[in-house]
């Protein structure tokens, strides 16, 4: 018997402690197809912080999604077993410390067999997942969601913070920068040369004029074209535009509506996807309505019906 979420005529929306969509928590990944996990992590910030506060204002706001996917024709919680399995109880204070406890926590997860679909935090903490994910599956393909290109080398002396967390993955051998996709890309930059580690190993960006020229079929297709093998979504809110999505902490102006971003994570379904990521959500400067939390939610969901539709690399 699959775990569900509780049914909204039996128990109302806003009651009961919040985990997503109203799923079971459970602290054993075992038996899971997938595993929802918080990441309170917000210390590799370079502007405003608050992503620590995510995983709990997402959980909220998830409460009024059904459970079926008209526009992917799926039911996910009919294919696959998936619970809330909580937090990491990731140390605020050390990013080395953080990425010990995270490293663990997803490893426990993908050694118990389930895909994991981790709440940010903000986008440092994907290094860590992108480890212990490869640690199991071999070096990945990445799609990656955002308005910065994160590759960049380093902060103030040290090497991980969240606009780091790809270059370190390339460097590590987790990632393969010919699987690598940016999508979204946009806003100032410090110059030309911070294209030279793409050149360097093959990383593909489609910048915002691109997608906004193309389309988002377009951009589906290239994501398509080139990303094969076990492959890895990581979703910064920021790529969203900030009329869509204010509450975040570096936000850039002339980015992706809701609805391309619903499209876009739609058009993985051909993917081999061993997990993802929602980061850079930052609740205390969200608009009324909480709005960003809600749309993170509602991509997590359009993300899980993906999972739901495309094999899984151990259990075909
Ligand atoms: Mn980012
Ligand atoms: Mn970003």
């Amino acid at each position: 018997m699959k775990h569900q979420p509780r049914q909204s005529f039996k128990s109302p929306r806003f009651a009961q402690p919040a985990t997503f969509m109203r799923l079971p928590h459970v602290v054993d990944s075992s038996g899971l197809d997938v595993a929802i996990v918080g990441v309170p992590f917000d210390g590799g910030t370079s502007y405003r912080p608050g992503a620590r506060l995510a995983p709990r204002e997402i959980r909220a706001q998830s409460s009024l999604i059904r459970p079926y996917s008209y526009f992917q024709k799926v039911a996910p919680f009919e294919r696959l077993n998936v619970a809330d399995v909580g937090d990491i109880d990731a140390p605020p204070v050390s990013i080395e410390k953080c990425y010990d406890a995270v490293e663990a926590g997803i490893g426990a997860i993908a050694d118990a067999g389930a895909r994991p679909i981790v709440i940010g935090g903000d986008h440092s903490i994907s290094l860590p997942v992108l480890r212990a994910l490869a640690r199991r599956h071999g070096p990945l393909a990445l799609v990656q969601f955002d308005a910065h290109i994160d590759t960049w080398d380093e902060y103030f002396g040290g090497k991980y913070f969240h606009g780091t967390p790809f270059r370190r993955a390339i460097e590590e051998g987790i990632i393969e920068g010919g699987r690598f996709i940016q999508v979204g890309i946009r806003g100032p930059m410090y110059g030309e040369a911070d294209f030279d580690f793409h050149r360097e190993h093959g990383i593909t960006t489609i910048d915002i004029e691109r997608v906004k020229e193309h389309g988002i079929a377009w951009t589906v297709e290239q994501i398509r074209r080139l990303v094969h093998g076990p492959a890895y979504m990581t979703f910064d809110i920021d790529s969203v535009d900030p009329a869509f999505a204010p509450g975040t902490g570096t936000p850039e102006v002339g980015g992706l509506t809701s609805h391309e971003a619903q499209q876009l994570v739609r058009g993985l379904a051909a993917l081999t996807l061993v997990g993802g990521d929602i980061v850079e959500v930052a609740p205390l400067f969200d608009g009324p309505g909480q709005i960003t939390a809600l749309l993170a939610a509602n991509l997590m969901f359009e993300f899980l019906c993906v999972l739901a539709r495309t094999g899984d690399p151990h259990h075909g």
